[in-house]
């Protein structure tokens, strides 16, 4: 079976990933959500995601919280429209560690659970995924988890087991606008 890496941005949008890939690759999830804003919020959101992964029984890996380096990548793009080129920034930040972090543990391909949400942009995601796919020899896979209902059956898995679900995408700059991310 293939070794894929599975960038994780949030327990809740990992969870159908691991549902519907489970059976096809021998995934390695790597949680990498460096920039949430206030700290504690970050804790809350790695909780969830620790229990979905065990709950799946899931290998993982977690990256480290940082969030000067996101605020150093994203001067002048601080106040950018969701989608914009602030959230570019942020999804290449994300995805060049977990295309490191793929090479590092000889995994033969990577993709994101970003490409799960309706507040993304997925033509974006896979451009950014190929490139680094390019750069770094192992093929991004392009999945499109909102598919299928795969955000509402995220919602209804969050539901059913009791998972922390958050309000708003992540940064200071979405949690100050929540109303914009708002998604129950
Ligand atoms: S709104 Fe979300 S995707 Fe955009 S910069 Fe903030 S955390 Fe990143």
């Amino acid at each position: 079976m293939q070794k894929l890496l599975l960038h994780v941005c949030c327990g809740p949008d990992a969870s159908i990933p691991f549902l519907d890939l489970r059976d096809q690759y021998d995934i390695l999830a790597f949680w990498y959500d460096p920039n949430i804003h206030p700290e504690a919020e970050y804790w809350k959101r790695l909780r969830a995601f620790r229990e979905v992964a065990e709950r799946e029984n899931i290998t993982f890996l977690e990256g480290a919280y940082e969030p000067d380096v996101f605020f150093r990548l994203v001067q002048g793009h601080e106040h950018e429209p969701e989608k914009g080129s602030r959230c570019t920034i942020c999804y290449s930040f994300r995805m060049k560690r977990a295309v490191e972090v793929a090479v590092e543990n000889g995994c033969s391909a990577w993709t994101t659970s970003l490409n799960i949400s309706p507040h993304k942009n997925f033509e974006t995601l896979t451009a950014i995924g190929t490139a680094l796919a390019a750069q770094h020899g192992i093929p991004y896979l392009a999945i499109p988890f909102f598919k299928k209902n795969g955000f509402a059956r995220s919602v209804a898995y969050c539901k059913e087991y009791g998972i922390y679900r958050q309000k708003y995408c992540g940064c200071v700059y979405s949690e100050t606008y929540p109303e914009k991310f708002q998604i129950s």
